[in-house]
């Protein structure tokens, strides 16, 4: 981006500097015209006054010839030549001690010089000079030496620009304006002038800080620098918007969705209730008109064993609204420190009776390193004994029944591991046994599981259910500090 930036600002620069060397080498190009045309009077005034001096030296071309020199210093010569028989004759005027013959080497070439009138330009013998030849009468030729550099004299503006003059393609002056350039862009021209067809070429190097000049180019980057942040910034803040506008509008529809799935489970719910609880209240309404006509035809033993029932039913009815309203509960678990090989062994205590009655053998380990976790005591017990009774009914009827209770230290959480020697689950239902009211069995209420795995969510922990032999469930806790 920023050599884009620069690439465009020297772009500009050089189109500048261009159009300024198109302004130089037109002015060049006046100038030298005005120049040469001055060269062609001064050959036509000189002319006529050497037609009219038969004999020289002449004063008067002298004279002529002074005036013109000390105007003109780039004419540094002015000089006539006279052809005779085998003899050339070379006069020099001008000079401030008057005119004085020279000898004319080598001898002359008069090529283009065959009526008079007719003139000639050659570079000259000496360097960056040039002269022109006029032959101003038959045998009589009029020459104007010119220094070029004070010809192409333009004062001491443009520095920058080089320029190369040649006649006949013998270069008469060359001035370098800079070596170091990066670019060169030249302009040529042709003088339009007969007597002096001078080749011109004007042409201008280009520095790498004359194209990016720092003081254009720092605050155009600095700019540049600030226009990418600023939209940098832009894009980032717009996106940020379209990101919150979209989880917003995931939280939205998250937020409908749970809305609708908790209107659908307690549709479930609802309806799990009605069934499970008209079984007993249907027992408690037979039982209750038994009792009735047993105390009409006096069966105090009929009427005992039906309030029996009554009870039992009625306790059942009880104690599945008491593990509904546990399971729906939002009261948050009471969560404290606790040493687990207490708090498990205590658990443990309270089912060791009844298996033992039911001769079920009970096998518990516990590593040394268990140490404490943070858990809610009463529901910490609940849920265990809801393993251990699951696991009861699953040996029920097995030879040698038996459950184990491994505890364990992984890492940062303590699995407590329930296994027994039942059945196992069946694999149909692995996925299902968590669900509220799913039970296999005929007194069962389907509570047991779904409300562990809620108690246990409660205190960050959670539990899976696998086959290993017979059912295998592993509670998963995060551990308190070490032992
Ligand atoms: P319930 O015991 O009233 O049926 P639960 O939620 O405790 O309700 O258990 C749901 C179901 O999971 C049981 O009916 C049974 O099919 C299955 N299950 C639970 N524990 C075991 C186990 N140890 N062995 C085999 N199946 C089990």
């Amino acid at each position: 981006m920023s050599l884009a930036v620069m690439g465009l600002l020297g772009a500009y620069q050089y189109t500048s500097d261009l159009s300024d060397l198109s302004e130089r080498t037109r002015s060049m190009e006046m100038l030298l015209a005005e120049r040469l045309a001055q060269h062609d009077a001064h050959l036509s005034g000189l002319g006529a006054v050497v037609r009219m001096s038969p004999d020289e030296p002449s004063p008067s071309i002298q004279g002529l010839a002074e005036n013109i020199i000390t105007r003109y210093p780039r004419i540094t010569d002015i000089a006539t030549i006279s052809i005779g028989s085998g003899t050339v004759r070379a006069v020099s005027y001008g000079r401030a001690m008057g005119p004085e013959i020279i000898d004319l080497q080598p001898i002359l070439d008069l090529t283009g010089l065959e009526k008079t009138g007719d003139t000639s330009a050659r570079p000259a013998t000496t360097p960056h000079a040039y002269e022109i030849f006029k032959l101003v009468a038959p045998k009589r030729l009029l020459r104007l030496r010119i220094d070029t550099d004070a010809l192409l004299d333009m004062g001491d503006e443009g520095a920058q620009y080089s320029s190369m003059l040649s006649l006949n393609h013998t270069v008469l002056f060359e001035k370098n304006g800079g070596t170091d350039a990066l670019l060169t862009a030249s302009n040529t021209l042709d003088t339009s002038n007969h007597s002096q067809p001078l080749h011109l070429m004007v042409s201008r190097g280009f520095r790498l800080n004359e194209l990016c000049p720092p003081q254009l180019a720092f605050p155009l980057l600095a700019g540049l620098a600030a226009i990418t942040w600023l939209i940098m910034r832009y894009r980032h803040a717009s996106r940020e918007r379209q990101s919150q506008e979209r989880r917003a509008m995931l939280f939205e529809q998250e937020a409908k969705l749970a809305q609708a799935g908790r209107v659908n489970a307690i549709g479930e719910m609802a309806s799990g209730i009605a069934h499970e609880l008209a079984q007993p209240i249907a027992a408690i309404l037979s039982q209750s008109q038994a009792a009735k006509r047993a105390l009409a035809i006096k069966r105090p033993d009929i009427l005992e064993s039906a309030i029996d029932a009554n009870i039992r039913d009625a306790r059942r009815a009880g104690d599945i609204l008491s593990r509904m309203r546990a399971y729906v509960s939002g009261a948050p678990a009471r969560i404290e420190e606790i040493s687990l090989t207490e708090a498990i062994t205590d658990a443990l205590r309270l089912v060791e009776a009844d298996l033992a009655q039911r001769g079920i053998a009970l096998a518990v380990t516990m590593s040394d390193n268990v140490g404490t976790g943070h858990v809610d005591v009463i529901s910490f017990q609940q849920v265990l004994h809801n393993l251990v009774r699951n696991a009861a009914d699953a040996v029920a009827d097995r030879q040698n029944p038996n459950i184990t209770v491994d505890v364990l230290r992984q890492g940062n959480e303590v699995l407590i591991v329930v296994a027994d020697n039942g059945p196992g689950i069946e694999p149909s239902s692995l996925d299902r046994i968590f669900d509220p009211f799913f039970t296999t069995k005929t007194e069962g209420m389907g509570l047991g599981l779904p409300l562990s795995a809620r108690l246990l969510e409660k205190m960050n922990g959670s539990i899976e259910a696998c086959n290993d032999g017979g059912a295998r469930f592993t509670i998963h806790l995060p551990t308190g500090m070490l032992p």
